[in-house]
């Protein structure tokens, strides 16, 4: 199509923020700097290289995610313990916080709830910001690598994609089939991953995660969660993914209760307070 002539004054319309967060309720980041202080381990669990591993950690408790033998970046879903139809939402979250997340920032839940399941408490990679190809850390954009996506592209039969770790994963950890386990699988947040839009094309991008062993973030469950993180087969998801080509690390979980009586005047957050009655 034909230019317009006022097309150069069409494009310098400055944008406006979708969603300001200036009335979202501001976490207590006080309150979750003493249950990081005081907390104790109760347990933990290592997601192998190109596998998934499911966790469970009660409301008020914290799991950190840690980069423990080399740079790997983990696909992270979350639910509801006691109902898995409430379950992490990526798009509103992107939509709240923008398309990567780090501390104070939460993971918003499915609708019609759509509250904090977990809150971002302490993020050992918050320095990294946006660098200079527009990329940065902790994915909310990504959706997870898939046998289906895989196989539109390439052809062939990837097992071990984050998607299917993730279902065996849950399937093993629920004992149900994985036909039953594969639909609970959502958009997950990519803890560690590197990622942005390229500015010429706008195309989705990766590059190799900054995470070194010893990087770790931290949560805060808002609610009864359980967990599945995949170490994904895409490593440090500075190459390619969909096989085994690239190099891939463990990833650990460890589970953190918190201190007594920190959290005595604390409840999770009430489920969303809209009435429901579209209109009618
Ligand atoms: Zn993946």
């Amino acid at each position: 199509m034909p230019t317009p002539p006022d097309a150069d004054a069409r494009r310098a319309v400055a944008p406006v923020i979708c969603y300001p967060t200036d009335t979202l309720p501001k976490p207590d980041m006080a309150l979750y700097g003493k249950v990081r202080e005081g907390m104790i381990k109760v347990s933990e669990i290592i997601a192998e290289p190109r596998e998934a591993a499911c966790f469970e950690v009660p409301a008020g408790y914290v799991f950190r995610i840690s980069s423990i033998e080399g740079p790997q970046v983990g696909d992270l879903n979350l639910w509801n313990a006691h109902d898995l139809g409430e379950r992490f939402y990526s798009g509103k979250t992107r939509a709240l916080h923008g398309t990567h997340v780090t501390t104070g920032e939460r993971m918003w839940s499915s609708l019609p709830t759509l509250r904090p399941m977990a809150t971002i408490i302490h993020d050992t990679l918050d320095w990294y910001g946006i660098d200079a190809f527009g990329g940065s850390v902790h994915d909310v954009i990504g959706t997870r690598c898939d046998p289906y996506t895989g196989n539109l592209l390439q052809g062939g039969h990837y097992h071990h994609c984050c998607h299917s770790n993730l279902t065996r994963a849950l399937a093993e950890h629920l004992n149900i089939p994985l036909r039953e386990a594969e639909p609970h699988i959502h958009d997950v947040m990519n803890v560690f991953m590197c990622t942005g839009f390229t500015r010429d094309t706008g195309q989705y991008f990766m590059k190799a995660s900054p995470v070194r062993p010893g990087d770790h973030i931290d949560l805060f469950a808002e609610i009864d969660l359980l967990g599945a993180l995949s170490a994904c087969p895409g490593g440090d998801c500075g190459s390619e993914h969909t096989s085994d080509v690239a190099p891939c690390h463990p990833l650990k979980i460890e589970v953190f209760a918190p201190p007594p009586d920190v959290l005595k005047d604390w409840t999770s957050p009430d489920t969303n307070a809209y009435d429901r009655t579209h209109g009618r």
